[in-house]
């Protein structure tokens, strides 16, 4: 009997369990992380500006973190500044630093492969005339040191370089772009984001003057960055309005998230040791895709790699349809475009390593993380497998110039929208369509035809897709995805989108 309920558990196990694969995008909050902040949250409610000894304990708390953020990237607790996240702390940086240079000096030198928070803060002071020259990387992601320096002119006050790649992984030489940057008096700003929990930092001993990080990479978390400056460094608030934080960054501190973060650092020797574990299972799933799919690329670097990182190009396998079939099978992870996002624009970080825009569709970022078990990797290999060769639900798929008018005014096709209404205002949605939400999509259910096709439709196909198998699950047997979704249709078919889009649209109440 024993043996018989075993059997079956194991069976069922094979078709679903929660496989989170995404670390880099963020981390569960640890044990030790999460008792610190409720401990914290319940008894250290004072402002930590307030004399008393109740404000005075709040204090205290901010002190010990900071401290702990400090070792562990050996820097001094006073050139520590908590912010509410790294996108704030890269952008108060480059901002400040243009507003302190701008107009004697108004170059900064960066790589193509900086995490959004740099690329298009930097895009913006572009616009703001700075001049911003990428450094370009090779195929692995590389920079080159002496490439980076003959860039610079006596117009460069800004070198901005991510010190390991959240996409690729790959790791730069940061003492070799801080000496150059020494050797021509000119600052230094590295976002340290998915370093930290992962490889050894030394901001002392490599001397650059301001890095970035984030808490919820390490297993602490979200909503509380840091953002180091090196004693003389310039710098100008960015936030006004208080004291705190040195005067460095205005307003209340959230404890609570300050002390995760804090406790978080306090257990970075242990992240450093299983790193050993973890570039085990890396290789191992590396092993066992290229099994399956023997033209696939790896695109993170052999050395100089986050010990977690896997951006793998599947030939022939777009991205979005792979993560939908994970994600219906339990297992998260990400792809080389913004997909989950809904527009289905190909990665920045994949365009400068060479890639085209379809090989970044057919590509997925792995990224494994401390709960990772090799049952998981098994598990994610074998879904893999499955879906490679074949033997995954077939979801039925329509291109872009299929949808002509002879589909769009069919009665008997039912196009059903599940975009977020925001990108409903960038693309305008097909003609005749019913607009409902992805997030809640259960309850449309009792709206939705079985007696029609349903063409389901998102901004870029991904969501679309998961729509697609939630309602074949459900017993919808007559159901398409629109591959590349409206954008796709929008460019493939410019005259009918003219005619049409946005028109006879209705919105679906759900219960
Ligand atoms: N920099 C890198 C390299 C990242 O990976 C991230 C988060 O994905 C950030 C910056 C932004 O961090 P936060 O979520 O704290 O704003």
């Amino acid at each position: 009997m024993l043996y018989n309920i075993l059997a079956m558990a194991k069976y069922m196990m094979r078709f679903r369990r929660n496989v989170y694969l995404d670390y880099n995008a963020t981390t569960n909050v640890s044990r030790s992380v999460r008792r610190t902040m409720i401990r914290v949250l319940k008894q250290y409610y004072g402002n930590p500006s307030s004399i008393y000894t109740t404000g005075r304990k709040s204090a205290e708390i901010i002190d010990t973190a900071r401290r702990h953020v400090a070792t562990a990237v050996n820097a001094n607790p006073q050139n520590v500044y908590f912010t509410a996240c790294a996108t704030e702390s890269n952008n108060a940086i480059l901002k400040s630093l243009s507003r302190c240079h701008y107009p004697e000096k108004n170059k900064i030198i960066a790589t193509p492969i900086e995490h959004p928070s740099i690329h298009q803060t930097l895009a913006f002071l572009a616009s703001q005339n700075i001049v911003v020259e990428y450094c370009p990387v090779d195929s692995e992601g590389k920079i080159d040191p002496k490439r980076l320096e003959s860039l610079i002119d006596e117009k460069t006050f800004l070198i901005c370089c991510m010190l390991a790649n959240n996409e690729i992984g790959t790791v730069q030489d940061l003492p070799a772009i801080a000496e150059i940057s020494r050797r021509h008096n000119i600052l230094v700003l590295s976002d340290c984001v998915q370093a930290l929990g992962k490889i050894p930092i030394d901001l002392k001993a490599w001397g650059i003057n301001y890095a970035s990080f984030s808490a919820h990479k390490l297993y602490g978390p979200k909503g509380v960055g840091a953002l180091y400056i090196k004693h003389g460094s310039p710098f100008e608030p960015f936030m006004h309005g208080g004291h705190q934080e040195g005067g460095i960054r205005a307003g209340t501190e959230c404890v609570h998230n300050i002390a995760g973060f804090g406790e978080a650092c306090r257990n970075i020797k242990s992240l450093l040791a299983n790193t050993r574990r973890i570039q085990k299972l890396k290789s191992k799933c590396i092993r066992e895709i290229r099994k399956i799919k023997p033209d696939c690329i790896i695109n993170s670097p052999e050395s100089s790699c986050l010990a977690n990182t896997i951006s793998v190009t599947i030939p022939d396998v777009h991205s979005a349809d792979i993560m939908a079939i994970l994600d219906s099978r339990g297992i998260a992870v990400s792809a080389g475009s913004a997909c989950s996002s809904g527009d289905d624009k190909p990665s920045h970080v994949l365009k400068a390593i060479g890639l085209s825009d379809s090989a970044a569709r057919q590509t997925l970022r792995i990224s494994l993380g401390n709960r990772t078990t090799i049952g998981d990797i098994r598990y994610t290999i074998n879904v893999v497998r499955e879906y490679v060769t074949g033997g995954s639900v077939h979801v039925n798929m329509i291109r872009p110039v299929e949808v002509t008018e002879d589909i769009i005014f069919d009665e008997q096709n039912f196009i059903l929208d599940v975009r977020p209404q925001f990108l409903r205002k960038i693309v305008k949605g097909l003609p005749n369509s019913h607009e409902a939400s992805f997030f809640s999509i259960k309850r449309y259910l009792h709206l939705l035809p079985r007696d029609k096709h349903i063409l389901v439709v998102c901004q870029g196909g991904y969501l679309a897709y998961m729509v697609v198998h939630f309602l074949k699950s459900k017993g919808f047997e007559n159901v398409s995805c629109l591959r590349a979704g409206v954008v796709g249709w929008k460019e493939q078919c410019r005259d009918l989108y003219k005619k049409y889009a946005g028109q006879n649209i209705s919105i679906l109440e759900p219960a």
